[in-house]
């Protein structure tokens, strides 16, 4: 058993919340003195620092959202002079304006700590060559592994993202271990190397997969096209970037790094938070970081915390796959639809003729909701007839609406039609929106 800082993941939980009590109150304290938004919302409140003693007090404090990141923009939630930031990221920009985040050096330090944490806790460490094909940048995902993966002592490929035939040629030539993308790069990865019959040239062991939500049928087909284990970790960049949690070598949960980020989980619509173990909208407040604090910042991430221990012996909580973001929930006909449903049910059909690529489109044709799903056939069944095609549509067809609740029209179409991602997959396209 593997830790990167065994004092700090095996914590007692008494002790751990000792800590994150101490931390808050000094948190809160130079947030209300360096950040104006938070002072007003405080105020707005009647609630000053003063009042809080530690993480009972939690749900005293305001929440904050990304609209803060864009109405403060570019600086305004900085906590740390600017002479002490000494980064810059940006996220991604998946849904609406840029936001943008500062770290000072401890806050680099904290950051590569947890990402650290995450590559040793699945059996990765001195001695390993790992290539990151996440997109290096302003984007968080390839500097955060990449910082990582040189803080436990890897060998470090930093790739970046793109041009599929190079990533796989320097993946046998350099003999990496261990990748680290998104899944749906891993998986357009995974689907090159099948085709070029090279599995047994790759050196892979081990994938470290994340920044998107991806299902457990997706893993299986990873590790099978590319012969690894396949696992999942998770952050943003308003708290961190990735290394906020991840999966241990028990791949069930991410332990999120409770020392630095505190964990709630409220329910979207009353606010209130919810008992330990319940679904609901995750929230974070990190207790350590200094450029760019954030309490109880909603992240619109639907999930749930698992307390129960983890055979790992890390004591903090797991939290369980996200299904998706609220902001990512389409509204079809009156009807939630997250499209981590849709994937599942596609999944279940991939030994039956299709491929795991698709994309959903909503539109609006007269008044009424259009819902339309493509979805690639495999090269084989592209081959069959007509009959068996159209089989096939209305099974899928069935089985999304027993598990919607709703009718999609399904499209099967050919091979390779559907342009592949080399970041995070673009899944809809909600025309409602254009
Ligand atoms: P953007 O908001 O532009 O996508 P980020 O890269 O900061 O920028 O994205 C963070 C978001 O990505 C998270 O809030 C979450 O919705 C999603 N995400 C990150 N990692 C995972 C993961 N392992 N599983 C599911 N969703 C994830
Ligand atoms: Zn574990």
């Amino acid at each position: 058993m593997a830790y990167w800082n065994e004092h700090w993941e095996t914590m007692p939980r008494e002790e751990l919340e000792a800590y994150q009590s101490e931390k808050l109150v000094w948190q809160v304290k130079r947030c209300y003195e360096n950040v104006e938004c938070f002072r007003n919302r405080m105020d707005e409140l009647g609630l000053t620092p003063e009042e809080i003693h530690g993480i009972e007090d939690l749900p005293k404090l305001p929440f904050s959202y990304k609209k803060d990141l864009r109405d403060y923009y570019p600086y305004g939630l900085f906590a740390a002079p600017m002479k002490d930031i000494v980064r810059i990221h940006a996220s991604s920009g998946t849904t609406g304006k840029r936001i943008v985040a500062g770290y000072t050096k401890n806050d680099l330090e904290v950051w590569a700590d947890g990402a650290a944490r995450v590559l040793t806790s699945v059996g990765l460490g001195e001695g390993d060559i790992i290539q990151v094909s996440y997109g290096y940048g302003l984007f968080t995902g390839g500097l955060g592994l990449h910082g990582g993966a040189e803080k436990i002592g890897a060998t470090v490929i930093p790739m970046s993202s793109g041009n599929t035939a190079l990533q796989i040629q320097t993946m046998i030539d350099l003999k990496a271990t261990a990748l680290c993308c998104t899944p749906s790069y891993a998986m357009y990865l995974g689907e090159e190397v099948q085709r070029l019959g090279v599995q047994d040239q790759l050196s892979l062991k081990a994938g470290i997969f994340g920044a998107e939500p991806w299902s457990e049928e997706m893993r299986r087909q990873i590790e099978a096209a590319l012969g690894i284990r396949a696992y999942d970790i998770y952050g943003l960049t308003e708290i961190i970037g990735p290394g906020v949690s991840g999966e241990c070598e028990y791949q069930a949960g991410m332990h999120v790094w409770e020392d630095h980020f505190i964990p709630e989980i409220i329910d979207p619509d009353t606010l209130e938070p919810l008992p330990v173990g319940s679904e609901g909208e995750l929230v974070f407040t990190t207790i350590t970081k200094e450029g760019m604090p954030m309490i109880r910042y909603r992240t619109r991430d639907i999930c749930r915390l698992d307390p129960v221990p983890c055979k790992c012996g890390r004591t903090h909580y797991r939290m369980m796959k996200p299904h998706g973001r609220t902001d990512d929930m389409l509204i079809i006909r009156g009807v939630n639809v997250f499209p981590s449903q849709i994937e599942e049910v596609l999944l279940g059909f991939t030994m039956g003729g299709i491929t795991p690529n698709y994309q959903i489109i909503v539109d609006r044709v007269n008044h009424t909701d259009t819902f339309d799903i493509n979805v690639e056939m495999s090269e084989e069944f592209f081959a069959d007839d007509m009959k068996s095609i159209e089989k096939l549509e209305g099974e899928i067809t069935a089985k999304l609406r027993s598990v919607l609740g709703i009718g999609a029209k399904v499209h099967l179409v050919s091979p390779k039609s559907i342009a592949r991602s080399e970041g995070k997959a673009k899944r809809v396209i909600d025309k409602r929106k254009i």
